[in-house]
């Protein structure tokens, strides 16, 4: 008995390490009895990484361990070693990609919890890794050990469901059913309601047809087996319920507080650039947007409270603030056109000048709302959030 874990099988533009580890699992031999599979999201800057940088891993229990290791041998050989450096051309993603590189592992039991939070907090390389008893392949092995390692902690649950080979083209999921579905207090994250858009189908080419995340497991299935089984929803390959750490808030650890020393808000984009005490740079990315809001209301002396990710760059890439204490609001210079700092006047009746760029225009003031849009805690809407990102709403039972 033991864990299996598995990663970076896929390329942007196809695969999925879900289908694949799905694939595996439903070829076992017969005596190899199954655990809880679970689907382990990453730390979302790591160098090399996959689509949503996701790994799995499940234990498995079976009386017979060296012919289960020689059937996953043959399996590597077999099914996933030919993945390896697989890059499609991409025409749904311009980043830029690196070839996948899977890697698979098998602990006799889960190592030191250490890797994980390792793993989904910062860049891990391939010597930091605790000795599997037996790997395969390359630089997949980070996340497959991450899967196993990680301890559950907090933990949500996802059914995913995947298309029938070869299905390419619109996917067909049954919006009423899906409407219905949402209205479960356990479903969740299945539907934007500010767009009315459901969020459970991928988009572009991917082999996933659908995937339901419900507070439980027994909700995720039997809301899978809903939406599979109405009318307009497409017949699937198969699927299956993965415990996950997606909203978990796992990857965040504290918060910064900080008075606001300059602001800067790209004027095509909206998004926002704090520099907070210390020499913090913050960006608050349009995308985020209650977050990007506050941010563009905020001024210098006002104190905030950011929870975020710090990028390689040095810059935290905020995913929820609050405004702590506010400077009193008066008029204010405009901010520039075209790079975003505040413009300064001239004198009198001289207009106002950008002290950065140069850019002039009128003697123009812009009225500041005196109170924040957001009196509390603010976080982007359901479809801005990165996988890991915990709801406010569920911080306050914690
Ligand atoms: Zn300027």
């Amino acid at each position: 008995m033991g864990w299996l874990g598995l990663d970076d099988t896929d390329s942007l533009n196809g695969g999925c390490t879900t289908e694949v580890f799905h694939r595996l699992l439903n070829g076992l031999p017969e005596d190899a009895e199954l655990g809880t599979p679970r689907l382990v999201r990453l730390w979302p800057f790591a160098q090399r990484r996959t689509r949503g940088n996701a790994a799995v891993a499940v234990e498995i229990r079976s009386n017979d361990e060296p012919a289960l290791l020689n059937h996953l041998d043959r399996w590597w050989k077999n099914h996933i070693f030919p993945l390896t450096g697989d890059v499609q051309e991409s025409t749904i993603s311009e980043r830029v990609q690196t070839p996948a590189s899977p890697g698979m592992v098998w602990f006799s039991r889960p190592p030191d919890a250490a890797i994980y939070w390792a793993a989904v907090r910062g860049e891990v390389s391939e010597e930091d890794l605790p000795k599997p008893l037996r790997r395969w392949g390359g630089h997949g092995c980070i996340g497959a050990t991450a899967a196993v390692a990680w301890p559950a902690m907090t933990f949500t649950w996802e059914a995913i469901a995947w298309r029938k080979n070869g299905a390419n083209g619109p996917r067909f999921v049954d919006e009423n059913t899906l409407l219905m579905l949402d209205a479960w207090p356990e479903v969740v994250f299945s539907r934007d309601p500010r767009r009315g858009k459901q969020l459970v189908a991928p988009r572009g080419v991917s082999p996933v047809l659908f995937g339901l995340r419900a507070l439980s497991e027994s909700t995720a299935e039997r809301a899978c087996r809903t939406l599979l089984n109405a009318e307009d929803t497409e017949e699937a390959m198969g699927w299956r319920v993965f415990q996950t750490n997606q909203a978990s808030g796992d990857h965040l650890e504290g918060s910064i507080i900080g008075d606001v020393l300059a602001l800067e808000v790209d004027s095509v984009r909206k998004h926002a650039m704090l520099t907070v005490s210390e020499n913090t740079l913050i960006r608050v990315f349009a995308e985020s947007g209650p977050v990007n809001a506050l941010a563009r209301w905020l001024m210098p002396g006002d104190r905030i409270e950011v929870r975020g990710l710090r990028h390689p760059d040095g810059s935290v890439h905020a995913e929820q603030m609050r405004l702590v204490e506010s400077v009193p609001r008066a008029r204010l210079r405009p901010l520039c056109p075209s790079c975003g700092h505040r413009m300064k006047s001239m004198g009198s009746g001289q207009g106002v000048r950008c002290p950065i760029c140069k850019h002039r225009s009128g003697d123009d003031w812009v009225s500041v709302e005196s109170k924040p849009p957001y009196e509390s805690w603010v976080e982007p809407e359901v479809d801005g959030r990165r996988h890991l990102a915990r709801p406010l709403e569920w911080r306050k039972n914690q």
